[in-house]
């Protein structure tokens, strides 16, 4: 049917297909082709798209639309989602899906959009444990950010005030702006200076324009006092255990708002508190789970005994 030098012609051509489009069926395929240098991005419809990334180069890259093919028609799409993620990050909330605790598609996609590569120091990113951040500090495992999504993913809406008391990595802080589909304000307060460098540098890797917009406010300062100028919030969580309920988190939650906070000292059970207040002021009071996180206290207690490379 062909003759030789039309056969070969083909078969050449082969050998110059662009190297960036990739066409995949599957994340499987994907996973089994184990590409090095691309990077999977997902909308929020969960089509897939693949972008070839030059690490000493990523930000330019990800930005360049022209690098993104859509894999199930192999149209080049020229509208993109500014979101990234990539594989490990799917098993990751595609576990926690199957175990039941991402119960909803909005965490789920929070989760998936916020990379939690992006905000562990450490090589173990995508394990289901608490990671150190340094200064008597960790990152709350992927259950744990998962669940306070669940939990206050009804407060969490488009044009509506998170508080994220204790931001520390700045993970969940970006993660509410997340929920609130990038168009509400997102307040995260960290007590320890570098943490909350930390938390800016980290949110700023993919995310600086919600910074720029106000969209994300980062503060550094004492999270037991809340932050007034911003209140009242629909949503507060607290990512270190108190002693006690802090007076001003409660009085800076909206009517109809939740306070989501853990309650007891290091020596003692602790538990998670839903804390609820009503369209007409009334706070009522809910016990949850058991948990173990690291103390709601002031800067001096909770750097008393840390030299860096601890914990
Ligand atoms: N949600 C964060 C949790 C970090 S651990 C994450 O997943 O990354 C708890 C954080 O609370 C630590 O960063 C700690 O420094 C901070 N913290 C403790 N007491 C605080 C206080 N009084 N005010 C503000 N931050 C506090």
């Amino acid at each position: 049917m062909f003759n030789k030098k039309v056969l070969f012609s083909m078969a050449l051509s082969l050998f110059f297909i662009p190297k960036k489009n990739y066409c995949l069926n599957s994340i499987k395929d994907f996973n089994e082709k184990n590409h090095s240098n691309i990077e999977i991005i997902y909308d929020l419809q969960d089509k897939i798209y693949i972008n070839k990334i030059n690490e000493s180069n990523r930000e330019n890259e990800y930005k360049n639309k022209d690098n993104i093919i859509k894999t199930n028609n192999n149209q080049i799409e020229t509208k993109m989602k500014k979101i990234i993620s990539n594989p490990k990050m799917k098993t990751l909330v595609d576990n926690l899906k199957f175990e039941n605790i991402i119960k909803s598609e909005k965490v789920y996609n929070a989760m998936l959009f916020t990379d939690r590569g992006d905000f562990c120091p450490s090589n173990w990113a995508y394990y289901d444990s608490p990671q150190s951040i340094d200064y008597n500090a960790t990152i709350s495992a992927p259950h744990m950010h998962a669940y306070a999504l669940e939990y206050l993913k009804d407060y969490l809406k488009p044009g509506g005030r998170a508080l994220d008391v204790g931001s520390g990595s700045g993970y969940l802080t970006l993660a509410f702006s997340r929920m609130m589909e990038d168009k509400g304000i997102s307040v995260g307060i960290e007590h320890i200076h570098e943490l909350y460098e930390l938390g800016l540098k980290n949110i700023s890797k993919h995310n600086q324009e919600l910074i720029d917009e106000g969209k994300i406010v980062l503060l550094e300062g004492d999270g037991r006092y809340g932050y007034k100028d911003l209140a009242p919030y629909d949503c507060i969580h607290v990512g270190a255990s108190a002693d006690k309920i802090p007076e001003d988190l409660v009085e800076q939650l909206a009517k109809g708002g939740r306070l989501m906070i853990p309650v007891g000292g290091q020596m003692e059970a602790q538990y998670v508190y839903l804390i609820d207040k009503d369209l007409e002021g009334n706070v009522v009071y809910n016990k949850l789970l058991p948990v173990r996180y690291v103390p709601l206290t002031s800067k001096e207690k909770q750097l008393k005994y840390y030299s860096k490379g601890d914990f």
